[in-house]
């Protein structure tokens, strides 16, 4: 189906951040084509619904051929095979990753040994950044710019309202 190497980068992504729009651009280095799949959980509340979240990520690289953005529900592993896939993406930001990464890349291993799980570090300026922190100070009205790419900023201001 596919002759190029392509990659799988799924998450929630509520919102999208910097942090993993410099994984995305680090992993177009070294796969051709990547799939950002937005994890579509109906029993896990989320600030922004998953067809706003796959639209944001979508605006986010300005329809770059190259990034596909779907959401999916249910096991990751099928996901990545019915797309015909070999490769999962993660990131790992500071060792507090590390521990729930590590369970669950083999997991993920365990029920399909044929997938593959690599792990990406972003940029220094993002270690310490992640998407519960950004939504409880857009909540509370602090600025969020720098963190999140200027679309996603638009819609958390839209929703919170603004604090220059
Ligand atoms: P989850 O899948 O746990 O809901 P997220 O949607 O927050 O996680 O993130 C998806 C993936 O991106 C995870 O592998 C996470 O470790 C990684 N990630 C999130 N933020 C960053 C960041 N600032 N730097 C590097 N990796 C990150």
């Amino acid at each position: 189906m596919h002759d190029k190497p392509l990659a799988i980068y799924p998450g929630s992504f509520d919102p999208f951040t910097l942090g993993h729009k410099d994984l995305v651009e680090r992993g177009l280095a070294v796969f051709d084509r990547l799939v950002v799949a937005v994890v579509d959980n109906p029993q896990k509340t989320s600030l922004f619904t998953s067809e706003e979240r796959v639209q944001m990520i979508r605006e986010a690289f300005d329809y770059d051929p190259r990034v596909r953005v779907e959401a999916f529900d249910g096991l990751l592993v099928d996901y990545v095979k019915a797309i015909g896939a070999r490769v999962i993406l993660r990131g790992l930001r500071a060792v507090s990753d590390f521990e729930y990464e590590f369970q669950m890349a083999q997991m993920n291993r365990q029920l399909e040994d044929s997938i593959e799980t690599f792990f990406m570090m972003t940029g220094q300026n993002f270690f310490y950044l992640n998407s519960r922190l950004v939504k409880e100070v857009a909540r509370l009205g602090g600025s969020v710019r720098g963190l999140v790419p200027d679309n996603v900023l638009a819609r958390l201001e839209e929703k919170f309202g603004v604090n220059r």
